[in-house]
């Protein structure tokens, strides 16, 4: 007594067409209650099949397409909490389906950024509109991925936000390059540590939020002698020495404070809200300490220092581009002043740095404008007042100033490196004179040329030398090297190697300016010296002051000892002259005898220079 429900394909004979026909057979009833018949209905439902099975195999279709996407998919209900996700965001997740059903994102994974996730929940189906934001969270294998997840409304029929669809493509990739060049752009590669673009950065913004009442500092360190570690120790050794420098940087400072590299062995260090200028003379102190401490690479201890200027906003300037140049001036002040220091900035700075700038770039152009010239003072035998040889100085003819002592300018000269091309230029002077002279005359002149540690520090002095005496034609006993006795207390062998490569080439060393500096007399026995120079000072005072002729004896008897020649210098009385023959020196050098003249007189000078009645005792 059921209804009978069935349906069949039956094909047209006329033209073969398959028409699916439901049958349903009803019962038909009498008054009495029985059935009295069957009522048969059959109708066309091909068209309702077909529309069925598309929308079935459609339905397939997108189920496959966001089961198998490789994007996470999530449907969210009103209380945030899932209702559907495809394996992608399962098989990320521990737990599966399972744990992720039935949750709200704060509930599982959990995490810093779900809240945030669940408020852009709300707001979609608060607004029915499309969000879209990154998540960073942690899948189950400890990757932490980033999402760029896209929120959509789903309506009802009533047009009301019924769920959201999340669907997230992983962008992790796109983000580690993000990071990747942003590392590249605000940090430096060696160190880790912020470059000048990030800690500008960090200036403008600690600018923007300062505090009244205090101050924002800028500090410049700079190594000191680190070049000579680099030229000497190779760059592979010079690199450790800066990360070992940037950790014990970081040490000194508080964490919000910025430590960068601006390259080379300059760093700098932003300290905001600074309350008091003595905090940071602590800090300062501290940090000149610390690299102070020898750095231990590879085998060796190395020492260098390092000297720090400071600048503050707002006192100094309230433009951040101001405070690193005074910062700079203000470092090169503590470098000039004898490194291992620090200094504030002070107005009268900037009016310096702009004349040491202009003085550069003017040196730079003088030995490219042949505006560079050497004068030779005379030196003679004591004994007979025979000319024996000369001292090579160098003049800078400026053509707006006259001429330019070395005193003005070669310190800048050491400080920027451009000794090096200047003293390869007096080489090369000082070789072809010397050449000339010894050539036309029977008697030997030989001349002396003052080499700073700077050209030492420069690789393969003694190579370069070797060549210029190949081309000018000098033979090495023709000329002697000055160098400074602080010259010997550098660390480096590489000092102690040029020196034994003159010295067996034939080339004589003198120490200059002896008695000056460190006398620390071991070094005249362990280095090729073969001539010391009184100081000047010493010798004009030998006659006036009995320390100082006490000290001058001193001298004349070690080098008789050690078997050295002893020149003095400065010599500008008859007196002084006389004390010294008596006590032994040879050699005498001074405006007595005669001043530094231009190369052009020197042919000219007579074989014996007798004490000059007109230069006795004018400096
Ligand atoms: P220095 O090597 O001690 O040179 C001697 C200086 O004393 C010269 O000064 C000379 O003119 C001066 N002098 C000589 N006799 C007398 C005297 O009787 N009385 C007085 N009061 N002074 C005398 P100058 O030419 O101004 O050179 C100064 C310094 O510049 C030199 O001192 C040397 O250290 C440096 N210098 C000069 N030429 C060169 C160079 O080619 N290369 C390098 N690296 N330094 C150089
Ligand atoms: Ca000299
Ligand atoms: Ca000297």
């Amino acid at each position: 007594m059921q209804v009978c429900i069935d349906d069949e394909w039956v094909v047209a004979p006329a033209n073969r067409e398959r028409t699916l026909i439901e049958t349903r057979l009803l019962p038909v009833f009498d008054a009495g209650g029985t059935v009295a018949g069957v009522l048969g209905v059959a109708r066309d439902i091909t068209e309702r099949r077909r529309f069925e099975e598309r929308l079935a195999r459609r339905e397939h279709e997108f189920r496959t397409l966001v089961e198998n996407s490789p994007d996470t998919v999530a449907r969210y209900g009103k209380d945030c909490r899932r209702i559907y996700v495809n394996p992608t965001f399962a098989s990320l997740s521990v737990g599966g389906a399972d744990a992720l059903l039935g949750k709200a994102p704060s509930e599982f994974p959990g995490g810093p950024d779900t809240v945030l996730y669940e408020k852009h929940i709300a707001d979609v189906f608060a607004t029915a509109s499309d969000r879209e934001f990154e998540l960073s969270w942690q899948a189950n294998d400890g990757r932490r991925l980033c999402h760029l997840i896209r929120l959509t409304p789903e309506l009802g029929a009533n047009g009301t936000v019924e769920t959201v669809l999340a669907v997230g493509r992983d962008i992790s990739e796109l983000q580690a390059s993000r990071v990747k060049i942003h590392r590249l752009a605000y940090f430096d590669a060696l160190t880790a540590l912020p470059n000048r673009v990030l800690f500008n950065e960090h200036l403008r913004q600690a600018i923007s939020v300062s505090l009244p009442d205090h101050v924002t500092a800028v500090v410049m360190i700079d190594l000191d002698r680190f070049k000579g570690v680099n030229d000497t120790m190779g760059h592979a050794v010079g690199d450790e020495l800066l990360c070992e420098a940037a950790r014990r940087l970081l040490a000194c400072v508080r964490p919000g404070d910025t430590v960068a590299r601006f390259g080379g062995d300059e760093f700098a260090v932003l300290i905001p809200e600074v309350s008091a200028r003595d905090v940071l003379e602590q800090i300062s102190a501290t940090i000149i300490d610390r690299l102070d401490e020898p750095f231990l690479l590879g085998a060796r201890e190395v020492f260098v220092s390092c000297s720090v200027g400071i600048a503050l906003y707002p006192d100094d300037s309230t433009d951040a581009k101001d405070l690193l140049r005074y910062a700079d001036s203000a470092m090169y002040l503590a470098k000039r002043s004898g490194r291992r220091g620090y200094r504030f900035y002070t107005k009268e700075l900037t009016i310096e740095a702009t004349a040491r700038l202009s003085l550069e770039s003017e040196l730079r152009r003088a030995i490219d404008q042949g505006e560079l010239e050497l004068y030779y003072q005379p030196q003679i035998l004591l004994r007979s007042a025979e000319v024996i040889g000369s001292e090579a100085l160098l003049r800078w003819n400026h053509p707006g100033v006259g001429f330019i002592r070395p005193a003005q300018f070669v310190p800048l000269a050491e400080e920027t490196g451009l000794i090096v091309d200047i003293g390869r230029w007096v080489l090369r002077e000082a070789c072809r004179a010397a050449t000339e002279w010894n050539s036309a005359s029977d008697k030997s002149h030989k001349v002396s040329i003052n080499l700073s540690v700077r050209q030492f520090q420069a690789r393969d002095l003694a190579v370069t030398i070797a060549e210029i005496l190949d081309e000018t034609g000098c033979r090495p006993e023709w000329l002697e090297f000055e160098i400074t006795e602080s010259l010997l207390l550098e660390e480096d062998d590489s000092v102690m190697t040029s020196l034994l490569a003159f010295s067996s080439m034939g080339i004589s060393i003198a120490i200059d300016d002896f008695g000056t500096g460190y006398s620390a007399l071991s070094y005249l026995t362990r280095f090729p010296i073969d001539t010391l120079k009184i100081d000047r000072t010493f010798v004009q005072q030998v006659t006036t002051d009995r320390r100082h002729a006490e000290l001058v004896k001193a001298i004349l008897s070690i080098a008789r000892c050690l078997g050295q020649r002893v020149v003095a210098e400065g010599v500008e009385t008859t007196e002084q002259a006389a004390f010294l023959e008596a006590h032994g020196c040879e050699v005498a050098q001074g405006f007595l005898y005669s001043k530094p003249l231009p190369k052009s007189a020197m042919p000219s000078l007579p074989r014996r220079l007798h004490p000059n009645a007109t230069n006795e005792g004018k400096p």
